[in-house]
């Protein structure tokens, strides 16, 4: 293995493996993009990297070592495959002691991670009827491991799998109920690791005793929003796929589900186009004509450009208004947590979205709501607001390497 990362020198500059003891390495194998972490067991050190533009002559790994230099690693081809080798011929040296995927979809058959077999195996490949791009890519990452090191234990995080604690009444659609029985056609819900993760790190932080109420905004390039009760998803935004729910960067999130035939009658648009349309060119970028970027759209915004403007007061009421309607799932609500790109970074955002939820009684301090963005952790609302407002920063390959340790029992 080691003569296909032969020009780079990192094993040389890595060798001090003090500080990763009984590392976890995780996995998130996408369509075109491979993102690791290698996590020491105390969760204070980590090596993280990403592979982007596989399937492109340009597809490149790039890797930042446990004292954080960077390094830049061309993979000719492209191929998952070989990003894959060169991904782990880099971390051998580590001894990881195991593997945690994150699937996208584990269907009603996981409401947690699972060691994986040959069973768990063919069902995150049966599977990809429901996440068609994700879980083919994340079979694969399986089984490159698999290849390597048949000893060493592998688990499957599900995206899926918190939310499987919704009731029926927030999960089933109101269509014909053969569609459920017979094909699985449902509610499911996805970024289940994020919420999770920073749902339990609010019930850590907060004064406040349980058991808690949060509504968590995962507010990135995908976005959707939780209510969580006790620890358990009562409703999400998300459904069947990642597309329904809250406006996203090139997403709608909800439309009208006329819009299809109505879009077909009037453009002669196939089916495929219009999920293409509604999924890659719509949402803030589709809206502002300019990004899907909410920097970029903020700029034009304050440089006077219309749409932009548009595009961002529509992501903030949408997602307002959503907040407020997953309220109803929640017996207490003690507070609301953002997170993500968006959620951890822009105060104007978070300002807005509150600003929507005017009748709820918050109130909150706009100092503190602006000191906190870029990984900076904490709350920002007063003391006499009727809920707790928190920025947390999400860490979905923590929340995989405990959820992996805990199902091998490391931990
Ligand atoms: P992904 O869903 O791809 O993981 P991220 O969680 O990284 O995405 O979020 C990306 C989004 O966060 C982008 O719209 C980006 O503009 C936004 N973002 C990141 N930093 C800032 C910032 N300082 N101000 C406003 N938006 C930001």
């Amino acid at each position: 293995m080691s003569d296909s990362v032969s020009n780079t020198t990192f094993s040389d500059r890595n060798s001090d493996t003090s500080t990763l003891i009984n590392p976890t390495l995780v996995l998130n194998c996408g369509s075109s993009s491979i993102k690791y972490a290698l996590i020491s067991e105390d969760e204070s050190t980590r090596i993280t990297g990403l592979a982007e533009n596989l399937g492109l002559d340009t597809a490149r790994i790039k890797h930042t070592t446990l004292n954080g230099e960077k390094l830049e690693i061309a993979i000719p081809g492209g191929r998952h495959e070989l990003a894959l080798q060169k991904i782990l011929a880099l971390l051998e040296q580590y001894h990881f002691i195991a593997v945690g995927h994150r699937v996208v979809h584990g269907g009603r058959e996981y409401s947690k991670a699972v060691r994986v077999d040959a069973h768990v195996l063919e069902e995150v490949k049966r599977l990809k009827i429901l996440a068609p791009l994700h879980n083919p890519a994340n079979a694969l990452g399986i089984e490159a491991v698999q290849a390597l090191y048949p000893d060493i234990p592998q688990v499957v995080v599900f995206d899926t799998a918190f939310h499987q604690t919704m009731p029926p009444v927030a999960y089933r659609y109101p269509i014909p109920k053969a569609l459920y029985e017979d094909e699985k056609i449902r509610r499911y819900g996805f970024h289940g690791t994020s919420h999770a993760y920073v749902s339990e790190r609010a019930s850590e932080l907060t004064d406040t005793t349980g058991p808690h109420g949060w509504l968590t905004a995962h507010l990135g390039n995908g976005c959707s929003a939780t209510a969580i009760y006790d620890g358990k998803s009562m409703d999400t935004s998300m459904g069947l796929t990642p597309l329904e729910g809250l406006m996203m960067g090139t997403r709608s999130g909800d439309v009208d589900p006329g819009l299809h035939i109505h879009l077909k009658r009037l453009l002669g648009l196939s089916l495929e186009e219009i999920n293409d349309m509604l999924n890659n060119d719509s949402g803030l970028l589709g809206i502002s004509g300019l990004s899907n970027d909410l920097r970029t759209i903020e700029q034009a915004a304050n440089e006077g450009h219309k749409d932009a403007q548009l595009a961002i007061e529509m992501f903030c009421y949408r997602a307002g208004k959503y907040l407020a309607s997953l309220s109803c799932a929640l017996p207490e609500f003690t507070g609301i947590v953002f997170t993500g790109g968006i959620g951890e970074n822009s105060s104007t955002t978070r300002a807005r979205i509150l600003e929507v939820m005017r009748h709820f009684g918050i109130k909150f301090n706009q100092d503190k709501n602006q000191s906190l963005y870029g990984g900076g952790e904490g709350s920002f609302h007063n003391e006499d607001s009727s809920i707790e407002l928190w920025v947390i920063p999400t860490d979905e390959e923590c929340q995989i390497a405990k959820e992996t340790r805990q199902t091998l029992g490391l931990s």
